[in-house]
């Protein structure tokens, strides 16, 4: 273990009061951010989602135009479970996301509608864990995370959407964090702990997709799950359970 690896994870700031959570699929969220989301939310805060696709191309065994409007419906509870009740789709397609202008000037639009403080996104590198042999991560997640780092800024500068501000979003450079969850460089933390039952029927909302994924138990796999990615950071939270993020200030 390097010496960064046993570094001791910061708390979450928690002087803001409205955040924005932008990733590529359904259930992105759930696999390991909804416990931080339910704190947030108890704490009187406010969270959006924003999702570039409906997760239409993730169950093999069914066809996009029936699986996207299914795995909305499983996005929308889930959302629900952590007291969100925005949750928005930017209609990118799944599994074929494109970085470029058009997926940074969604999100930029987002931003400006909600005006967050926080920004949150998923894992924009390319391995789940870095190190040898950690799992490769998927285009979509590196095109929405990056576009999302970079759209924090965008949302603030009149002149590089200049069409946005027509449509009357008018520039929000309020924007004072990014955090990447499921980062393999984590900086920071939230305890787990007061959201992690509300965390657990978040994830297992959505049914189809994990019982397309495994043939175990749902409700087994899912608590076993985000035992493990939670317990994983305790080491360097005091202990505790976590939700980690690797933070960007702005
Ligand atoms: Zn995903």
């Amino acid at each position: 273990m390097t010496e960064t690896d046993i570094t001791a994870l910061a708390e979450m700031p928690g002087d803001w009061q409205r955040a924005l959570a932008v990733v590529a699929h359904p259930d992105d969220l759930e696999y390991g951010c909804a416990a931080a989301v339910a704190a947030w939310t108890d704490a009187g805060k406010e969270v959006v989602y924003v999702l570039a696709t409906r997760g239409e191309a993730g169950i093999d065994t069914l066809a996009p135009d029936v699986c996207g409007p299914l795995r909305e419906r499983e996005q929308r509870d889930s959302a629900a479970v952590v007291g969100v009740d925005t949750v928005e789709f930017l209609d990118h397609r799944d599994g074929v996301i494109e970085y470029g202008l058009g997926l940074r000037r969604d999100i930029a639009a987002a931003i400006r509608r909600h005006r967050p403080e926080l920004v949150v996104t998923l894992n924009h590198r390319d391995t789940w864990g870095g190190g040898p042999g950690a799992p490769w991560n998927t285009p979509d997640h590196l095109a929405v995370g990056r576009a999302t780092l970079d759209a924090a800024a965008d949302a603030g500068n009149r002149w590089i959407f200049p069409e946005l501000t027509d449509q009357g979003l008018e520039p929000w450079s309020g924007v004072r964090w990014v955090a990447v969850a499921a980062s393999s460089t984590p900086t920071h933390a939230i305890d787990a702990a007061p959201g992690l039952d509300r965390a657990i029927r978040s994830l297992l909302c959505h049914r189809a997709y994990i019982e397309a994924l495994t043939d175990e138990d749902p409700e087994t796999y899912v608590r076993d799950f985000l035992a493990m990615t939670t317990g994983g950071a305790a080491a360097r939270f005091g202990g505790r359970p976590a939700v980690t993020f690797e933070l960007f200030g702005r």
